[in-house]
C-alpha cells in the first residue's frame, strides 16, 4: 500500500530532576549538599532513509517519545543524557505542525533536523548552596520536553510530472524512456503509486520523471484518486502533460487538456505557473488531421507541442532532449521553507495571593507550577516568555499595588528573583 500521508505525535524527553543530598561520611559530622543535576531528555530528530518510500510505518505506530533524562543522584552525580530518538522517513516529506499547519521542515535533503527539543536537566541542591543557606532543601525538577502533533506528507522529489487522464500511455512513457517499470494496461487507474523514473540524457546527465497516477475529473476537490496525488506534482520543475491525440477511447484530447489543467489550478495556482510541454501520444492510432487540429489547439496557447508513440518509442527520444534543454533553464527542485510564527500570546490563571514575608513578596498559583516547569531561567527568550505571563495575569500590577521596589526580592514556587521595573 503507498502512504503518503501520516499524523503522528512526537514527544521529546523530560530532563532529569536534580537531586537533593547532603553528604555523609563516618565521622564527618555534617557534610555540604552533593545533590547532582538532572540529565537531558533525548531529542526527537528526524532523518531521511532512501530505502523507504512511503510513509506506511506511521500508520501502525503513532506515537514516538524519547527517553527522559536520569535523575540526578547523591555525591554529585549528574543523571545519565538520554538517548536522542531518530525518526527515519522517505525524502520529500514535509512535516507540520498539526495545529497550526506551519511547515516545521522539510526533509528533502540528508541533514537532519531536530523537531522537538529535549528538557535540561534540573540543577541538584549543591547548586543553591550560599553562605547564608548551607543547607539548602531543594532542587528543581528537570524541564519538560517539547511534543507536537505533527503531519507528514511525502512530496516526491521529482525533476518532471506526467500528468494526464487515464489510459492515455503516461505510464508506457516512463517505462520506455527510463528503467522504471510501472504497471501498464488497458484500464484506468492501473498507477496507484506515483513511480519515479531516472532518465538519462548523457553519461553524467539525468533527471527524474514521475509518473502521478490518473487524474481525473474533480481531482482536486477529492474525486477519484488524483487528487491524492497532486501534491506530488508541487515540486515538480516541469510539467508533461500527456494526451491521447487519436481519441480511441472516445475522449477528445483538446476537452482534456482543459479538464486537466482546471484540476491543477483548482489544486494550487503554483501548478498552473510551472512550465508545461504537452505531448500527443498514440500517434500511431491517430490521423493527420487529428494530430493537426490539437497542434493547432495546443500552439495556440503557445505552449510547446510534441507527437510521439510511447507504444513504438516514436518521437520519445526528441521529447527526452528538449526536456532536457528546459530543464537546464528552471530553477532546482522546490524546497519548502521551515515557517516560523509569532509565538502565542500564554494562557493564564488569574488565581493568586501574594504575601509579604521578611521583606520577601510570595507569589503562589496553582496554574503556575506547570508553566514553571517549561521555563528555563537561562534562556532568554523562556524568560522573556515567563515575564509576559506575569504581566498578562496581572500578577505585576498586583506587585506595584503592595509597593514594590526595584532590587526587591520575589518568590514564585521557590524561584528568587530581584524585581526589575
Ligand atoms: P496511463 O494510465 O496513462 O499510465 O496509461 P498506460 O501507459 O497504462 O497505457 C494505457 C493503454 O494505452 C495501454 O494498453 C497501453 O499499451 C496503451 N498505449 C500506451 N501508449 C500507446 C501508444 O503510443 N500507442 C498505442 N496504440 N497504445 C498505447
Ligand atoms: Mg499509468
Amino acid at each position: 500500500m503507498f502512504v503518503d500521508k501520516a499524523k503522528i505525535r512526537i514527544k521529546a524527553g523530560n530532563g532529569g530532576d536534580g537531586a537533593v543530598s547532603f553528604h555523609r561520611e563516618k565521622y564527618v559530622a555534617s557534610g555540604g549538599p552533593d545533590g547532582g543535576d538532572g540529565g537531558r531528555g533525548g531529542d526527537i530528530i528526524f532523518q531521511v532513509d532512501d530505502n523507504f518510500s512511503t510513509l506506511i510505518d506511521f500508520r501502525y505506530k503513532r506515537k514516538y517519545v524519547a527517553e527522559n533524562g536520569q535523575n540526578g543522584s547523591s555525591r554529585n552525580c549528574t543523571g545519565r543524557n538520554a538517548e536522542n530518538l531518530i525518526i527515519k522517513v522517505p525524502r520529500g516529506t514535509v512535516i507540520r505542525d498539526a495545529q497550526t499547519g506551519r511547515i516545521m521542515a522539510d526533509m528533502s535533503t540528508s541533514e537532519p533536523k531536530v523537531l522537538a527539543r529535549g528538557g535540561k536537566g534540573g540543577k541538584g541542591n549543591a547548586n543553591f548552596a550560599t553562605s547564608t543557606r548551607q543547607i539548602p532543601r531543594f532542587a528543581k525538577p528537570g524541564f519538560v520536553g517539547e511534543e507536537f502533533e505533527v503531519t507528514l506528507e511525502l512530496k516526491l522529489l521529482a525533476d518532471v510530472g506526467l500528468v494526464g487522464f487515464p489510459n492515455v500511455g503516461k505510464s508506457t512513457l516512463i517505462s520506455v524512456v527510463s528503467a522504471a517499470k510501472p504497471k501498464i494496461a488497458n484500464y484506468h487507474f492501473t498507477t496507484l503509486v506515483p513511480v519515479l523514473g531516472l532518465v538519462r540524457t548523457g553519461p553524467e546527465k539525468s533527471f527524474v520523471m514521475a509518473d502521478i497516477p490518473g487524474l481525473i475529473e474533480g481531482a482536486s476537490n477529492g474525486t477519484g484518486l488524483g487528487h491524492e496525488f497532486l501534491r506530488h506534482v508541487e515540486r515538480c520543475r516541469l510539467i508533461v502533460h500527456v494526451l491521447d491525440v487519436s481519441g480511441i477511447e472516445g475522449r477528445n484530447p483538446a476537452e482534456d487538456f482543459d479538464i486537466i489543467n482546471r484540476e491543477l489550478e483548482n489544486f494550487s495556482e503554483d501548478l498552473m505557473k510551472c512550465p508545461q510541454i504537452v505531448v500527443g501520444n498514440k500517434s500511431d492510432m491517430a490521423s493527420p488531421e487529428q494530430i493537426n487540429a490539437l497542434r493547432e489547439y495546443i500552439e495556440g496557447k503557445n505552449l510547446p507541442f510534441f507527437v510521439i508513440s510511447a507504444g513504438t518509442t516514436k518521437g520519445t527520444d526528441e521529447l527526452i532532449k528538449y526536456i532536457a534543454e528546459v530543464l537546464d533553464t528552471l530553477p532546482p527542485i522546490k524546497e519548502f521553507e521551515t515557517e516560523f510564527i509569532p509565538e502565542l500570546e500564554p494562557e493564564t490563571g488569574t488565581e493568586f495571593s501574594v504575601e509579604i514575608e521578611d521583606d520577601i513578596y510570595y507569589v503562589s498559583a496553582n496554574w503556575l507550577e506547570p508553566i514553571m516547569r517549561t521555563i528555563d531561567m537561562d534562556d532568554y527568550s523562556s524568560l522573556q516568555y515567563f515575564q509576559r505571563i506575569l504581566r498578562n495575569s496581572g500578577i505585576i500590577d498586583k506587585l506595584e499595588e503592595m509597593g514594590i521596589n526595584e532590587g526587591d526580592t520575589v518568590n514564585i514556587l521557590g524561584f528568587e528573583f530581584d524585581y526589575v521595573k
